[in-house]
C-alpha cells in the first residue's frame, strides 16, 4: 500500500491530497485506548498543505472530469464504494477497533453503517429534482438543485468511519468535492476510506484527507474562502468557533453538537424492555455517542424498581478490550477518562447516590476504562444533569406527572434525541408533540442503522439535518431559471 509503511508494531501513514499520498515533516502519534500504546504516526499538515488540498478540491470541482460525471454515474460510483467497503469490512473494523478502542463487533456494525450511507445516496444521485413554477403564459420558470463546490467535513473521534461516510456520501452524490479533517485521535479509518474511494475510481482531487489538529488545520479549513459548506460534529464550544469562522465567508454550516437526551419512562411501560434499552443507550460506545440517552426520567411510583433493573443490566456488561470479548471498551483518551471521573466526583461531593459504577474497573490494563455508572438523588439543574459528559454515566430524575416530565425533559440547552416509554398512546403523542428534540423514539431508542431518517438537533444540539433525503438539501443550492418565450 502506498499510504502506509509498517515497522514491527508501528505504522506510518501519509495523507491524501489531490489524489496523491503525501508525507509531511511533522507527525503525531495515534494511541490504542484499550492498551494506551502508540500504534501509528500520521502527518501533521501545515496550513500551506491544507491550502493545497482545498485548491485540489476546487480545481476538481471547477475543471476536472468530476464535472462530467452524470448523476447516474455518480450513483454507480457510490455503489462501488459501498461494495468495496463491504469487501474490506473486517480490515476497516480492525483499524477502527485499534484506533478507537471500541469492541470489534461494534466496529463491524459501524463499518456496515458507513457502507449503507454510500448505498443509500447512490440510489438518490439521479433523483434530485427541481420544480416548475407557474407564473403566467409565455414564461417558463424552473428550479435546479446544484452542488455547492468544495465542502469541508470536520469529524470527531467517537465514530469516525460512519460519521465521515454520513456527510461525504451525500456531498458526493450531489456532485460536490470534499476535504476531510478527521480527529487527531482517530484518523486511521478515514485514511483507509480515501484508499477505497481512490480504488473505486473517484477522480483525483474530489476527496482529500488532511490530518492535523483542529486548532490549526481545522481552523484553516473552516476559515478558507473557497469552502462552500462545513459539516461539523463535536462539542458546542468548537461548534461556536466554527460558526464564527464561517461567518467571515458566509459559509453555510451543518452542526451536530451532541446532547443530554432524556429517556422518559412511565409506570405503564414494558419496564423489562425499557430497562434493557435504557442501559444500552448510555453504555453503547462507552457513552461516547452524541445521541446517548444520558438522563433517565422515571415515574416516581416505579423509580426504585426500574433503577434496580437498569443497574442489573449495567452490572452484567463486560468491560475490556475486544480480545476479552467485552461489551464495552475504554474511553477515547486518558483526558476523557479524567473528565468523566471529575463529573462523578462532583456528584459524590454533592450528596448524590451512586447505584453502581463510579470508578475504574479492576482490570489488568493501561486502557482508559470506566464502569457504567448510575447516579441518583441529584437536582435536574445540577451540572451532572445538564452537561454532556460523554461517558457511561446515567443520571436519574424522578417525576410525578407528565407535565413535570416534559419540563425536566426540555430543561437543558440541548435537544437531540428523546425516548418515551409508555403503553398509553395518548401520553406518548402528547409528549412527542411537546419535546424540543430533533428525533423522538417511542418504546424504542435508535432503530436499524438510522441512515434513512433525518438526524440533527434543536437548540444547542445544532443546526441542520444529516442522514436521509433531508441531508441532500444541505449539499445543494437552488437556482431559479425564468425563460420568456412569448
Ligand atoms: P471537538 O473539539 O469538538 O472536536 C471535534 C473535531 O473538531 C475534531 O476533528 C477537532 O480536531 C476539530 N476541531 C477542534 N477545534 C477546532 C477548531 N477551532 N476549528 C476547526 N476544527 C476544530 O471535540 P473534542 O475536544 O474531541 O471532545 C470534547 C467534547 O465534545 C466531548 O467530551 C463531548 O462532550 C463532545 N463531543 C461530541 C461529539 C458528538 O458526536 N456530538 C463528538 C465528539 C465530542 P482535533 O480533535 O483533532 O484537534
Ligand atoms: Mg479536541
Amino acid at each position: 500500500m502506498g499510504n502506509v509503511q509498517s515497522t514491527e508494531n508501528l505504522k506510518s501513514y501519509k495523507m491524501f491530497v489531490g489524489g496523491a499520498w503525501v508525507d509531511t515533516s511533522e507527525t503525531s502519534a495515534v494511541v490504542n485506548p484499550a492498551t494506551g500504546e502508540k500504534i501509528a504516526e500520521v502527518p501533521i499538515a501545515t496550513i500551506e498543505e491544507l491550502n493545497l488540498a482545498v485548491k485540489a478540491a476546487k480545481d476538481a470541482f471547477d475543471h476536472g472530469e468530476w464535472r462530467d460525471f452524470q448523476p447516474v454515474e455518480r450513483g454507480r460510483l457510490l455503489y462501488k464504494v459501498a461494495n468495496l467497503i463491504r469487501q474490506n469490512q473486517k480490515e476497516i473494523a480492525e483499524i477502527e477497533m485499534l484506533d478507537t478502542g471500541k469492541p470489534f463487533n461494534i466496529a463491524m456494525f459501524e463499518v456496515e453503517i458507513g457502507a449503507r450511507y454510500y448505498e443509500f445516496y447512490a440510489g438518490v444521485a439521479d433523483k434530485i429534482m427541481g420544480e416548475t413554477i407557474p407564473i403566467k403564459d409565455g414564461i417558463l420558470d424552473f428550479t435546479k438543485r446544484e452542488p455547492l463546490g468544495v465542502t469541508a467535513h470536520i469529524i470527531p473521534w467517537n465514530g469516525p468511519f460512519q460519521m465521515t461516510s454520513r456527510s461525504v456520501a451525500p456531498a458526493l452524490a450531489t456532485g460536490n468535492t470534499v476535504v476531510i479533517k478527521p480527529a487527531q485521535e482517530t484518523p486511521l479509518s478515514t485514511l483507509k476510506l480515501a484508499e477505497i474511494l481512490d480504488e473505486a475510481g473517484v477522480p483525483k482531487g474530489v476527496v482529500n484527507v488532511v490530518t492535523g489538529s483542529g486548532r490549526v488545520v481545522g481552523n484553516a479549513l473552516a476559515t478558507h474562502p473557497d469552502i462552500r459548506h462545513i459539516t461539523f460534529t463535536g462539542s458546542v464550544e468548537t461548534g461556536k468557533t466554527i460558526m464564527k469562522a464561517a461567518a467571515e465567508n458566509i459559509t453555510p454550516v451543518t452542526l451536530e453538537l451532541g446532547g443530554k437526551s432524556p429517556q422518559v419512562v412511565f409506570a405503564d411501560a414494558d419496564l423489562e424492555e425499557a430497562a434493557k434499552v435504557v442501559a444500552s443507550a448510555i453504555t453503547l460506545n462507552t457513552g461516547q455517542v452524541c445521541s446517548a440517552g444520558s438522563r433517565l426520567l422515571v415515574e416516581r411510583s416505579v423509580h426504585k424498581e426500574f433503577v434496580e433493573k437498569v443497574k442489573t443490566h449495567m452490572e452484567t456488561l463486560k468491560i475490556g478490550s475486544s480480545e476479552d470479548n467485552a461489551d464495552i471498551g475504554p474511553l477515547i483518551t486518558k483526558n476523557q477518562l479524567e473528565t468523566v471521573e471529575a463529573y462523578v466526583q462532583y456528584a459524590k461531593d454533592n450528596g448524590a447516590k451512586i447505584h453502581c459504577g463510579g470508578k475504574r474497573p479492576n482490570i489488568d490494563s493501561n486502557g482508559f476504562y470506566y464502569e457504567p455508572t448510575l447516579v441518583d438523588e441529584i437536582a435536574p439543574d445540577s451540572k451532572l444533569a445538564q452537561e454532556e459528559i460523554f461517558g457511561p454515566v446515567l443520571v436519574v430524575l424522578p417525576f410525578d406527572t407528565k407535565e413535570e416530565a416534559l419540563e425536566i425533559a426540555n430543561g437543558t440547552e440541548f435537544g437531540l434525541s428523546a425516548g418515551i416509554w409508555t403503553s398509553n398512546i395518548n401520553t406518548a403523542h402528547w409528549l412527542a408533540d411537546r419535546i424540543r428534540s430533533g428525533q423522538v423514539y417511542i418504546n424504542s431508542y435508535s432503530v436499524g442503522t438510522g441512515v434513512e431518517i433525518p438526524f440533527g438537533g434543536s437548540k444547542k444540539s445544532g443546526i441542520g439535518r444529516e442522514k436521509g433525503l433531508e441531508a441532500l438539501k444541505y449539499y445543494t443550492e437552488v437556482k431559479n431559471v425564468a425563460i420568456k418565450y412569448m
